[in-house]
């Protein structure tokens, strides 16, 4: 998983040529603003005492401080926490939010470690960055296998070392620990109300549509159930060991219960707790993702379809809700097949919304219903959905470079008010 750096960076040259912009603010977001790499001592409950390799990059902070989550995964590395830092610097600014991008991670397999080692670890990575986060710096979330508990426990980890309460620091946390309503399927959510907006534009009747959901975690569970709840037919879902499929779509609520509640991914139907296994075929990922299907849902990881795999996906319509699920590369062929791809940072967009919302909150003391945030990302949602629209129709090009486009005018503008070369060279 190497360079992907900078190959995401090669997207904004693309975007960069069909607006008006200063040359400075393309080069100035090719660079980072701090990149740290560490280590956490974790006591072991064997006794033993274990190193973890940890890392956080802030990417730009022109619009705000920086806001991004935590991963912990064995494969994380700088090249990967320095291209989802990109990517939160350009989603915040697709939907207006006054923040910049950064992202954390440790190589850790979450799976292998028990309660107690993780919440020693969490500490940990707080413990070391305790300097360069704060709720006006650098605002960490949730991330793959990272969840509210943790972002609890990381919250109360900073308010020691700072020596008083300070939720803000951290957004997914837990409802009982000043976290916001609405904050657990906001990622799903703000998916969901992209596609109810591809819905009506490509006159779609939910019954008629087949949809494979890869990744079936916080994001892809949220995206079915409320696609299912729809009438949607969810006929392939998979996760990391691989995935089912059965042709007349699956009951995505006993999907979810028998995940959530065994940590196992089965073809089941659920009444109340008792759970029969039904009729499916078991699957790769690899397969999920070339299935013949008709809207295509990454919500896993990044570089999943790549130039390796791109001519075989059959999908007319993918919704990136994972970050960086198709390479640079694989854009291409997609774009010459017609497919029409609604890009991460704006499908995947409303879980750092309703972070955002959950940061006002803090700030301000006072917490909003569910309806009240839920009205508010639906506003946001199809606002800059609607804008990316507009863009793509006006410059005639694919919906990422569009979105790329209309997240740099903001970005373009700020950093033209601080000055660039235009401003500052010597008049004649
Ligand atoms: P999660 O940890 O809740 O779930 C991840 C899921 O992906 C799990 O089901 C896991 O089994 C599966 N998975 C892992 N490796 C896989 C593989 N190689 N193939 C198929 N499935 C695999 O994580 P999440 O929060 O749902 O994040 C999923 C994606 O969505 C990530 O790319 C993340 O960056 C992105 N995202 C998440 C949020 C959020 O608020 N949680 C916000 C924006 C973007």
């Amino acid at each position: 998983m190497t360079d992907i750096f900078s190959n995401v960076i090669r997207r904004l040259d693309k975007a960069a040529k069909i607006i008006q912009i200063d040359p400075e603010v393309i080069h100035q977001l090719k660079h980072l603003t701090a990149a740290m790499e560490f280590s956490i001592p974790v006591r072991m409950d064997s006794g033993e005492l274990k190193y973890f390799k940890a890392y956080r990059a802030q990417h730009n902070n022109t619009l705000g401080p920086t806001k991004g989550g935590i991963r912990y995964h064995p494969m994380v590395c700088m090249d990967e926490v320095k291209s989802l830092a990109f990517w939160m610097t350009m989603k915040c600014s697709v939907v207006n939010l006054p923040f910049g991008g950064a992202k954390g991670g440790i190589c850790v397999n979450p799976k292998e470690l028990s309660p107690m080692e993780l919440e020693r670890l969490s500490r940990g990575f707080i413990k070391r960055i305790a300097d360069f986060i704060g709720p006006d710096v650098d605002i960490p979330a949730p991330d793959v296998y990272t969840n509210a508990m943790i972002m609890g426990w990381m919250m109360d980890e900073y308010s020691k070392i700072v020596r008083h309460h300070v939720p803000g620091v951290i957004t997914g946390k837990p409802i009982a620990l000043g976290g916001s309503l609405g904050r657990e399927d906001a990622t799903g959510r703000g998916a969901y109300y992209c596609i109810k907006e591809l819905e009506k534009r490509l006159n779609w009747n939910p019954k008629n549509i087949r949809v494979a959901v890869q990744g079936f975690g916080n994001a892809g569970q949220h995206v079915a159930k409320l696609l299912f709840e729809d009438g949607y037919k969810i006929v392939a879902v998979s996760d990391s060991k691989g995935g089912v499929y059965h042709s007349d779509g699956f009951d995505i609520d006993s999907l979810i219960y028998m995940k959530n509640s065994s940590k196992i991914l089965k073809a089941v139907y659920c009444t109340e707790s008792v759970c029969e296994e039904v009729e499916a075929e078991k699957i790769t990922n690899e397969e999920l993702l070339a299935l013949d299907v008709d809207l295509l849902i990454p919500a896993a990881l990044e570089n999943q379809i790549t130039l390796s795999n791109a001519s075989e996906i059959k999908a007319p319509v993918i919704v990136e809700v994972a970050n960086g699920p198709i390479s640079t590369d694989a854009d291409e062929v997609l774009q010459s097949r017609d497919t029409l791809v609604v890009p991460d940072i704006l499908a995947n967009a409303g879980g750092v919304t309703v972070s955002y919302f959950e940061w006002v909150q803090n700030k301000i003391g006072y917490y909003w219903s569910e309806t009240k945030v839920r009205e508010k990302l639906h506003s946001s949602m199809l606002r800059e959905f609607s804008a990316v629209c507009q863009m793509k129709k006006d410059k005639k090009v694919d919906m990422r470079t569009a979105a790329y486009a209309h997240g740099l005018c903001r970005i373009g503008e700020a950093v033209s008010a601080q000055g660039t070369r235009s401003y500052f060279a010597p008049r004649e």
